[in-house]
């Protein structure tokens, strides 16, 4: 069956496209004026509750992160400098989206670590965030924590991160929001400025 044989025709309506036009522009209207009248009565100390929608200014203002949330590789190291990687495979074997590229190589100063990687290369354009490489690594070699969700690049090949780049990352806590031992959230920049407004 083709796909489109199951969408019905459309009707007289649907054809003159503007319902679905003034449709449009009546949910916009009404949550523009009622968040700039929220934002009037909190501007105004009527209602200091009144919470409207805020546009965060990215890139300039970055919104905190929470401490699940998968962000870009990195993998760890040992006291001497040396990946913690041992080239198991088993981040490669259970990527489900094959863009884990690791060439093993043997460890000969360390007798009892068999293998480093020669090469480690995980392809971002490709990759799915889903977190199984690091939950699979029995080394804990590979992390995602290092606050970075900017990955655009202009070429695919800038899309790949090669392993010098990912043992040269820090995880960034100054991006993920935090805790008191009360369990509230002591917020980053973009909280404390909406409190204090
Ligand atoms: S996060 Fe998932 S898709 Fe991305 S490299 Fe790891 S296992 Fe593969
Ligand atoms: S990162 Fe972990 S799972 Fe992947 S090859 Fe290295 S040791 Fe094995």
């Amino acid at each position: 069956m083709n796909i489109h044989d199951k969408y019905k025709p459309l009707t007289f309506w649907e054809k003159l496209y503007l319902p679905a036009i003034i449709a449009g522009i009546w949910l916009t209207s009404k949550h523009f004026f009622r968040n700039l009248t929220l934002h009037i009565l909190r501007a105004l100390r009527i209602r200091r509750s009144a919470m409207g929608a805020v546009t965060i200014q990215y890139p300039e203002f970055l919104r905190p992160l929470f401490p699940r949330l998968r962000t870009m590789h990195r993998l760890t190291k040992r006291e001497d400098g040396t990946p913690r990687c041992v080239a198991c495979m088993m981040c490669e074997t259970v990527c489900p989206a094959n863009c884990i590229y690791i060439i093993a190589d043997e460890k000969l100063e360390d007798p009892q670590i068999e293998k480093m990687p020669k090469s480690f290369d995980i392809d971002l354009g490709l990759c799915i965030f889903c977190g199984y490489c690091v939950e699979a690594c029995p080394e804990d070699a590979i992390r995602m924590d290092t606050g970075i969700l900017e990955i655009s690049n202009l070429t695919r090949n800038g899309m790949v991160l090669d392993m010098e780049t990912m043992l040269n990352l820090e995880p960034r806590q100054d991006r993920y929001v935090k805790y008191t031992k009360e369990g509230d959230i002591v917020s980053q920049e973009y909280l404390k400025q909406s409190k204090s407004e």
